[in-house]
C-alpha cells in the first residue's frame, strides 16, 4: 500500500488546489465557494521519487456544526489514515485563530506537520513567511498552488517524513 498525504486547513486556503497541483488532475472540486469539497478525496502523487496517495479534505472551520460537523469527521477520518500531515495556510489572509485551533488538533495526533504556507504569489516571501513562524514547525514551506510553485520543495520534504 502506498504512503498517505492528508492536506488540512481553513477552507478556501488552496487545498484542492494544491491537491490537483501535486496529482495533476482536474478533479479536485475547486470553486472560490468556500468548503466545497465536503468528502475526502484521493489521488496519487507521482511527482517526486516515490509516489504517495493524497488526501483532499474538507476545510476544518472549528465550528463543528451541521455540515461543518460531517466535514470535520471527514478530516479526522484522514487524519487517522494519513501517515503526513499537511496544514495548509493563507499567506494573503495571514495567521488566522482557526489555524491556531486546528494546528492544535493536528499536534494531538503525533503525526509530523508540514505548513504549506499559500497564495505567496506577488506577496514579498520573507514577510509572508514571518508570522507563520511561530508555529514552531520544523517545515513551513512557501507556496502557491495556483502557479505551481513550491509543489516539488513541498514533496521532497514529504518524502522523507514517509
Ligand atoms: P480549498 O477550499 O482549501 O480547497 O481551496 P481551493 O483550492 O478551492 O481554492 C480557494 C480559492 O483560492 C480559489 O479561488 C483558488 O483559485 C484560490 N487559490 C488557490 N491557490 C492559490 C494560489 O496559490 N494563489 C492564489 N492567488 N490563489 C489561489
Ligand atoms: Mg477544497
Amino acid at each position: 500500500m502506498l504512503p498517505v498525504v492528508a492536506l488540512v486547513g481553513r477552507p478556501n486556503v488552496g487545498k484542492s488546489t494544491l491537491f490537483n497541483a501535486l496529482t495533476r488532475s482536474r478533479d479536485a472540486l475547486v470553486a472560490d465557494m468556500p468548503g466545497v469539497t465536503r468528502d475526502r478525496h484521493y489521488g496519487v502523487c507521482r511527482t517526486g521519487e516515490r509516489p504517495f496517495v493524497v488526501v483532499d479534505t474538507g476545510g476544518l472551520s472549528g465550528v463543528e456544526e451541521g455540515l461543518d460537523a460531517l466535514t470535520a469527521q471527514q478530516v479526522r477520518l484522514a487524519i487517522d489514515e494519513a501517515q503526513v500531515l499537511v496544514f495548509v495556510v493563507d499567506a494573503r489572509d495571514g495567521l488566522l485563530p482557526q489555524d491556531r485551533a486546528i494546528l492544535d488538533d493536528l499536534r494531538r495526533s503525533g503525526k509530523p506537520i508540514i505548513a504549506a504556507v499559500n497564495k505567496t504569489d506577488g506577496l514579498d516571501l520573507q514577510n509572508a513567511m514571518a508570522e507563520f513562524s511561530v508555529f514552531g514547525l520544523s517545515s513551513t514551506l512557501p507556496l502557491s498552488a495556483a502557479h505551481n510553485r513550491g509543489t516539488p520543495e513541498l514533496v521532497a520534504a514529504v518524502l522523507p517524513m514517509l
